[in-house]
């Protein structure tokens, strides 16, 4: 008799590819042994069957480096465990460069992966062409080789997870479509299926290139839409005998591994074609796309010039396959902002197979113990601005990141679609004055100004070089202008406005109206959720300052812990302009500007003032390490207020040169040195927590003092001033390996290159180290503490 459905599950797993039998697998693990899978058509039939399925671990960022490395740890074992073959080929996998910056890439992703312990080594063309004899290696400069990497079986492994799962309590149903996502007062309550409905607490919606469309079922927005992508199949050809690794040739756009003794091509040519929402319905089963050779002959003619053999190749068949893409190119992990109990595990951007494995767990882990297994902020759901939802932009959008999936990851580099979503205040006096503008949460910023030309990507010293030295000489010597308009702006209200504060944020939030106060704000682990800035206004009042890219996140934390205090929350984002007058001249310029008594408020103190006529509220703080204010007025008076100060002689500066000045100042930063697996304590950050407690994450803290963790951040000067540290590079200390870079730039007051560094051994001040750039190693010295200004005088009245 055919499995019914159950009135209730504690979790549903939507989707039966393979992020929902991988979710369904770690839950299963973790105990929860009720959760039950539902599939609309059958097992894999949406994506996961015809997936090229490699699982290459090299990769730019650590976690998701650290998440591929489980994938393959599990992929290798479960035929063990479960007794079902997943087709686990372990060949190895050989990346090549035909120009110098490809190589760098690949030798910094080398670099990191040693970090983790992942065997990788350069190796020589000639080497390469050993590995691969039937490649064409003229034009190879070098390449990776990681033996570890390797290929599956996408059904035999979900076979084998689901196996697993089903041992372990866990159900599935086929045939079993979800037509609706039951909620009540914002929480998931159950699903609406084509065999009933099912009540449950939480919802993994691992539904492939369909999760926009289920995520509004629930009312939670889910950028993601999908694009043709395209493998080429021949019949056997001569020469390949048995498995061979996957050979990576990411200048011409391609992956090349064999298939039952011929080739399988596969590419991310410069533009994909984006698919509709609604073209591909339920009655895509097993489905594949129509051939469309126009559109691949591009990438044929450089799989010709890799792989002469191709020449004389039977074609088996062009296919063609949907995947889905963010606005990013990263997926999407974790509890929407919208809708609690919504778990997303979906917009693969051409990874799920290499991730499926780690990114189930992860997921699993987060619907479980709230949070994922570390840090996984880049991937987190709630880190797109509601305008990415649009499907204008998406489809502008999602085409462009796959043609980035090999891209070179150079520094500063930008997307060119979906762009002037969201406009600053001041957006035009900043193309005005040749701003080079990046995007950051849809917003329009200025990284530098001066623009004469697009810059050309590289490695070495960019060509914005003397345009940011020029500006932060300017804070430096005079006066700047750093727009933090973009900052997330959040009004606490209420009478209950300090209690509800003194409970999520770990800093003095009790101080007196006019303070402005710094606080991280945890979770019951004691680690960062976010780090922000307060202003109170009045009793009742504060606002708060969070990152850009924050908002979202942060007003769902917020919102989440507000419940028994009489309070309101408003992002008030949009509203407020902030400029940041940094520098020795900005006393000068607020006197001329007719607020003279500005120059009397203390540190961290901010009041109400008027510049120019305007009323700003003027904060005393710095970001930069020079004197200066953060003001705040309505959005409409930002071009009044800031032709006062340019009249006065301040200029703009833009986010380059922060972020070299924030680094020259050992200022941590979200998503750089502070995240969700790092403390106060650990970021050296715990000055500004409250040792008497009562905060969220309080005896965590109190329990991690007490076994003596310390600060795990330092400052690296490098010797060598032409030395370009981008971030994520491993630090040697002799032959080990102690840390990696967490932020990196050129410091233009200490006239050298400069990181922060996280290190898991005490290291002493001046100690010398190496950073591993692109596998070369540069000396560097050890500053426990800001390398500009450590007494912090220059930006105190
Ligand atoms: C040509 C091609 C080659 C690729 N090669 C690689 C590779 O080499 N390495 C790699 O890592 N990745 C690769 N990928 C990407 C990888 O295959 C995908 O990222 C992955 O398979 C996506 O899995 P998923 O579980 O997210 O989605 P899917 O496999 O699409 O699963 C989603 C499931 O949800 C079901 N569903 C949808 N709506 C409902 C509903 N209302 N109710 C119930 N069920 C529903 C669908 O029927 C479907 O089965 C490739 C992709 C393509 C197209």
């Amino acid at each position: 008799m055919a499995d019914s459905l159950p009135s209730h599950a504690s979790v549903v797993v939507i989707g039966g590819g393979i992020m929902g039998c991988s979710t369904l697998y770690h839950l299963a693990k973790l105990g929860v042994s009720d959760a039950i899978l539902l599939e609309r058509n059958a097992l894999t039939s949406g994506t996961t069957w015809h997936s090229a399925a490699q699982v290459r671990a090299l990769r730019n960022s650590q976690n998701l480096t650290r998440m591929i490395q489980y994938s393959v740890d599990l992929y290798s074992r479960l035929e063990k465990e479960t007794g079902q073959s997943v087709g686990w080929i372990q060949k190895g996998s050989l990346s090549i460069a035909t120009n110098p910056d490809r190589l760098t890439h690949i030798k910094r992703q080398e670099a990191l992966a040693r970090a983790y312990g992942i065997d990788a080594r350069s190796i020589s063309a000639a080497e390469a062409k050993e590995r691969w004899p039937l490649m064409n290696a003229d034009d190879v400069l070098g390449a990776v080789w990681s033996p570890d990497d390797g290929r599956v079986s996408p059904s035999d492994v979900c076979a084998a997870l689901v196996k697993a799962a089903k041992g372990l309590g866990a159900r599935i149903f086929e045939r079993t479509g979800v037509t609706g996502i039951l909620t009540e007062n914002g929480r998931i309550k159950g699903v609406e299926t084509s065999q009933g409905t099912v009540m449950c607490d939480a919802i993994a919606l691992c539904t492939g290139l369909w999760s926009r469309e289920l995520g509004a079922m629930a009312g939670a927005e889910v950028p993601a839409l999908a694009c043709e992508h395209f493998y080429l199949l021949t019949k056997p050809i001569a020469g390949i005998a048995g498995n061979m690794p996957t050979l990576s040739d990411h200048d011409n756009h391609l992956y090349i591994r064999d298939d039952s003794g011929g080739l399988l091509v596969g590419c991310f040519e410069p533009m994909g074609k984006p698919i509709a929402p609604g073209v591909l319905n339920e009655s895509f089963e097993f489905g594949l796309l129509p051939e469309d050779w126009d559109h691949f002959e591009p990438m044929m003619m450089n799989a010709l010039h890799r792989l002469p053999a191709l020449e004389t190749a039977e074609v088996k068949m062009l296919l063609n396959g949907p995947e889905s893409f963010t606005p990013d190119g990263t997926f999407m992990l974790g509890e929407t902002a919208e809708t609690r109990g919504l778990f997303l595990g979906c917009g693969m951007n051409s990874v799920g197979m290499a991730s499926g494995g780690g990114a189930g767990m992860n997921l699993a882990h987060c619907i479980v113990h709230g949070h994922t297994a570390y840090d996984l902020s880049e991937a987190d759901a709630k880190r797109f601005a509601p305008v990415f939802n649009s499907l204008d932009h998406l489809m502008a959008r999602a085409p462009e990141i796959l043609g980035t999936h090999y891209d070179i990851a150079y520094p500063g580099k930008q997307l060119k679609t979906a762009r002037n979503l969201r406009a600053l205040p001041l957006d035009a006096e900043y193309r005005a004055a040749g701003a080079h503008m990046g995007q950051v949460y849809g917003w329009e910023r200025p990284l530098y100004f001066g623009k004469t030309s697009e810059p050309t990507p590289r490695f070495e010293r960019p060509d914005w070089f003397t345009n940011v030295g020029a500006e932060v000489r300017a804070a430096h010597e005079k006066a700047a202008i750093f727009d933090a308009s973009p900052f997330g702006k959040i009004e606490v209200e209420g009478k209950d406005a300090e209690a509800f504060l003194m409970r999520v944020c770990a800093g003095h939030m009790n101080r007196k109206p006019g303070s402005v106060i710094y606080t991280a704000m945890l979770n019951d682990r004691g680690t960062f959720e976010s780090d922000l800035t307060a202003q109170r206004l009045g009793p009742d009042h504060y606002r708060l300052f969070t990152g850009t890219a924050a908002i979202k996140r942060d007003m769902a934390w917020l919102s989440r812990h507000a419940e028994g205090f009489d309070i309101t929350l408003t992002d008030s984002t949009e509203a407020y302009a902030v400029l940041g007058l940094m520098g020795p001249e900005a006393a000068r310029i607020v006197a001329e500007c007719g607020a003279p008594e500005l120059n009397e408020l203390g540190y961290f103190r901010q009041t109400g003032a008027h510049l120019a006529g305007i009323h700003v509220r003027a904060a005393r703080l710095s970001y930069v390490g020079e004197a200066g204010w953060e003001l705040t007025c309505k959005a409409t008076n930002a071009p009044a207020l800031y032709a006062a100060l340019t009249a006065a002689g301040a200029v703009p500066a833009g986010m380059f040169a922060q972020t070299s000045m924030r680094v020259e100042k050992g200022f941590c930063a979200m998503g750089h040195e502070l995240d969700s697996d790092m403390t106060p304590i650990t970021a050296g950050l715990d000055f500004a927590v409250r040792k008497s407690g009562g905060f969220i994450g309080a005896e965590a803290l109190a329990a991690a003092r007490a076994s003596g963790t310390r600060s795990v951040i330092v400052s690296l000067v490098l010797d060598d001033a032409e030395a370009v540290p981008l971030g994520h590079e491993p630090v040697y200390r002799g032959d080990s390996i102690v840390g990696k870079t967490s932020s990196a730039a050129f410091g233009y007051r200490i006239g050298k290159p400069v990181a922060l560094a996280a290190v898991k051994v005490p290291l002493a001040e001046g100690e010398r180290v190496k950073v591993d750039i692109a596998r070369r190693l540069c000396d560097a010295t050890v500053t426990l503490g800001p390398v500009f200004d450590p007494s912090g005088s220059r930006m105190k009245p």
